[in-house]
Order: structure tokens, then C-alpha cells, then sequence
């Protein structure tokens, strides 16, 4: 079984995808972190970002691996970047507002999907991103589009960045993120929109567990949810 999430920043994505792999007893893969794990390594390779093909081939040599949580800080996942722990680093402020120009490029996306698929291949799978039920996975047992409003999105982003201890200030978490639904949204390869097929959630107003409980029904119509 395969479902894929989609949607905006900080619509909740990795949190209800997590909680629901849990209570399926899937995996969880979160694609996000691959983009940003490409646009770390140009920062440290200090290549520019508006360099397509050099980005290009620096995403195709770069090593990216996800593995399950290896410190109890609060990480999902742990990220390596050439072996290095990038977790934390590729959530920083300069990669949230640069990680969209590298994902336009059509080179990086043929790389990151082709992984992403052989992923998928393993088992029962959450993939969360994007484009997974439009061009990663498209005939996913379930497809679900998760959006709120950006405000709402931009006051999720913003707490959790002062919760982790970080200098946030909200009106630049908005302008960030209404800059990353534009460019997400309007790019040639892969833009972010709800396959045709898919289930659109608005999670604005609701609690995490509305939201699950959403999620599950629409996984239920296609498999039975058992449990509590
Ligand atoms: O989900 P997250 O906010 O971590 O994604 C970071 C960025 O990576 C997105 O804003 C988007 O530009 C890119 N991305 C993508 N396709 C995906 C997942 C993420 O283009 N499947």
C-alpha cells in the first residue's frame, strides 16, 4: 500500500504522516529533506544556486541518506549529507528560503524521484512532499493533498522555530513562506498542485488529532484501519 501526501510548507505533512505510519505500522519518508539536503551541500560546496547544471551534478554526487531517529532530540529522522549529520543544518532559515530554486531544476528532480521511487519500492510507505501523487508515485493506493492557510502555516513554523530555542520573527516566517508557495507553485517541473485524484484535507482550525482522523478515514475507504 502507498500513500502519498502532498502539500505546502509547514502544512503538517511530516507530523500527521509520522503519527499515521505509526499507527498503520508503515514507513514514513519525508522528500523534503532531500531537496534540502541538495541545497545544504551547494552552500558548502559553494556552488551558486542559480548554476543549474553545476547544482545538477552536485546533487547527482551527493550522497543522501535517511535513517531512522539516532538521537533523542526531537529529530523524526536523521539525515546524513556525505555521512555528515545534517538534520538540524538543513532546517535553518537560509535553507527554508533557497531550497525552491535548486527543486525547479528538472536534473535534480529525475535524481531525487528515481531514489524516492526505489524507497517506495521497499513496502508499505507514507512518502510525504510535493509531487508524489502527481509524478512520484502516481498510482498510490491513497492520495492526500494537506493544506491551511499560509498564516496559519507561517504561526506552526514560527512556534516551532522558538520552541527549538531559534530567533524567529513571524512577519519574516510569512513573507518566507507565501515566497516558497509562489515559487513551489508556479514552477515548470512538478508543481506543487493536488493530483486529480486526490483527497483535499484543510487543516486550518483543526487539532492534530482531527486532522488524523481525517487522514485515516480516507485511508480506511481503500484498506481497513484497525486498532485504536
Ligand atoms: O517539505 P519541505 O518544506 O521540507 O520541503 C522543502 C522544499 O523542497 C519545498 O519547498 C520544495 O521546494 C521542495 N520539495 C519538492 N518536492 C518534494 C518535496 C519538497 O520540490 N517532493
Amino acid at each position: 500500500m502507498k500513500i502519498a501526501l502532498d502539500g505546502p510548507a509547514a502544512s503538517g505533512k511530516s507530523t500527521l504522516a509520522a503519527a499515521l505510519a505509526r499507527r498503520l505500522g508503515y514507513l514514513f519518508f519525508d522528500t523534503g529533506v532531500m531537496y534540502r539536503a541538495v541545497t545544504l551541500a551547494c552552500f558548502k560546496h559553494g556552488v551558486p544556486l542559480d548554476e543549474e547544471s553545476a547544482v545538477t551534478a552536485l546533487a547527482r554526487r551527493s550522497h543522501i541518506e535517511v535513517i531512522p531517529a539516532t538521537s533523542d532530540d526531537g529529530r523524526m529522522e536523521t539525515v546524513l549529507l556525505d555521512r555528515d549529520d545534517v538534520t538540524w543544518e538543513i532546517r535553518r532559515p537560509d535553507v527554508d528560503a533557497s531550497v525552491s530554486i535548486p527543486s525547479k531544476y528538472a536534473g535534480v528532480r529525475a535524481e531525487m524521484v528515481s531514489q524516492q521511487r526505489r524507497i517506495a519500492a521497499q513496502g508499505n510507505i507514507i512518502m510525504a512532499g510535493r509531487d508524489i501523487g502527481t509524478v512520484v508515485l502516481p498510482t498510490a493506493d491513497v492520495k492526500i493533498f494537506l493544506t491551511a492557510t499560509v498564516e496559519e502555516r507561517a504561526h506552526r513554523r514560527h512556534t516551532e522555530l522558538v520552541s527549538r530555542g531559534q530567533h524567529s520573527i513571524f512577519g519574516d516566517v510569512l513573507a518566507s513562506m507565501r515566497e516558497r508557495d509562489r515559487l513551489d507553485t508556479t514552477r515548470a517541473e512538478s508543481p506543487l498542485k493536488p493530483a486529480v485524484d486526490a483527497i483535499q484535507i484543510d487543516s486550518t482550525g483543526l487539532t492534530r488529532d482531527q486532522t488524523l482522523a481525517q487522514m485515516l478515514a480516507c485511508v480506511a475507504r481503500v484498506a481497513p484501519v484497525t486498532g485504536a
